[in-house]
């Protein structure tokens, strides 16, 4: 008999076990709504001009290597994912109390603010959006984290944030509580604080003394707008509040299997600076003891050179463009069908998911009648729509709520 033989096969993964079974699919006109990664109106994924312009650069580049880069990163690339993050000439940047360190995707960023909150703040509580994506909780349990809880945040019936009741959930949690805030382009909802309602999000944490971790995997995909998108890190750091945020670039690079994130620590004090850094050193250390280069390495040569920053930007605004114009055909299309029910949603909702209010039983229905795969929750990625498959999904909706 195997040692193995008690060990039973895991619950599949939703995201991608529904994209297993899309593959499997035969049927021409299928659709994949499922998967969280851009597309073009091809329907392929977008390798970022300027992206691969800083690859060619980096082949023929013959100074580089493939020696160790330091446990805390590429130096340049945490740098600029701050500059990046806050805005150049940021009072925290020239306060010089932000730092960085290299992490393994937004994933690994949350992980190791997990691991050193837990450590160094003595955190075992843990706040994240009803709903949220769907890694949040799984990370945090597995840093050993006691208390997994939700504060509301969608209001169902409305179709809109649910603002009382967040502020409520918060007001109620303990005083030593983690909460995680989605920067922007919420995932799952696509819906937004607006800029006054941050405004009250945060100082209900600050009231409460809860630890603000952001989590900012979208910058840029919300309203295609860097320095927009940002909005409710810079007015924390501009109040001298301390938090973290977890930055992704898989999404406004397409870097997504380049795994490539940061870690970015706000403090009130540049003695704070080494303290937390070195730290994380000692936590990186042990779990993935190195970063990988070759995603540091593009993001920081495109930050740092102003015309290739410039043509990287305009490429984020194309992403968000075509996702734009997809809600808006998706939503025409609904609309011209008289389809049962508002769907202003679809169009007020930003980034790249639309939470489309469809019920588990009407998302099996577009699964099993019409090749359309989601998740059971009802979201969608709007850039798995084309001008072409546009109007069969709408039709799909259509019959599915009918
Ligand atoms: N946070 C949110 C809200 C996300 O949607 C994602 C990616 N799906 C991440 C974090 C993690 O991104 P990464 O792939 O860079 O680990």
């Amino acid at each position: 008999a195997s040692l193995f033989a008690h060990v039973e096969v895991a619950a599949p993964i939703e995201v991608f076990a529904l994209t297993a079974k899309y593959n499997e699919d035969k049927f021409q006109d299928k659709v994949n709504l499922g998967v969280g990664a851009y597309r073009t109106d091809e329907g392929k994924p977008w390798v970022l001009p300027v992206v691969r312009q800083a690859e060619i650069q980096m082949a023929n580049d013959a100074t580089l290597n493939h020696e160790y880069l330091p446990v805390a990163g590429l130096p340049t690339y945490r740098e600029a994912a701050a500059r990046l993050l806050l805005g150049e000439g940021h009072k925290a940047l020239v306060e010089n109390r932000v730092e960085g360190v290299q992490t393994l995707g937004g994933t690994g960023a949350i992980r190791l603010a997990a691991e050193f909150l837990k450590q160094f703040l003595n955190k075992s509580v843990v706040y994240v959006s009803k709903p949220t994506w769907g890694n949040h909780k799984g990370i945090f349990k597995a840093a050993g984290y006691a208390k997994i809880e939700e504060y509301r945040y969608w209001d169902d019936a409305n179709r809109c944030l649910n603002l009382s009741g967040m502020l409520e959930d918060l007001k109620g949690a303990p005083e030593n509580a983690v909460v995680i805030l989605h920067t922007c382009a919420h995932n799952p909802t696509g819906t937004d604080p607006t800029q006054d309602q941050w405004k009250e999000i945060i100082q209900v944490c600050q009231d409460k003394k809860i630890f603000m971790l952001m989590d900012c995997a979208y910058q840029g995909f919300a309203s295609g707008d860097l320095d927009k998108d940002a909005f409710p890190v810079r007015y924390m750091a501009e109040q001298g509040i301390e938090f973290f945020v977890a930055q992704s670039f898989s999404k406004n690079f397409g870097l997504y299997n380049e795994r490539i994130g940061n870690l970015a620590m706000i403090t009130n004090n540049p003695d704070m600076k080494l303290r937390v850094r070195t730290q994380c050193e000692l936590i990186v250390r042990k779990i993935w003891s190195n970063p990988s280069n070759h995603g540091a390495r593009i993001v920081a040569t495109v930050l740092n050179n102003q015309a290739y920053y410039e043509e990287w930007k305009q490429q984020v605004k194309t992403m968000a463009n075509r996702i734009q114009l997809m809600r808006q055909l998706l939503y025409e299309k609904l609309r011209s069908l008289g389809t049962p029910g508002t769907w202003e949603h679809i169009i007020k909702q930003i980034g790249m998911f639309s939470f489309t209010g469809l019920s588990v039983r009407q998302v099996e229905h577009m699964i099993n009648h019409h090749h359309i795969y989601l998740l059971k929750e009802g979201r969608i990625n709007m850039c798995a729509l084309t001008t072409k498959n546009v109007e069969y999904v709408a039709n799909a909706i259509n019959d599915s709520v009918k």
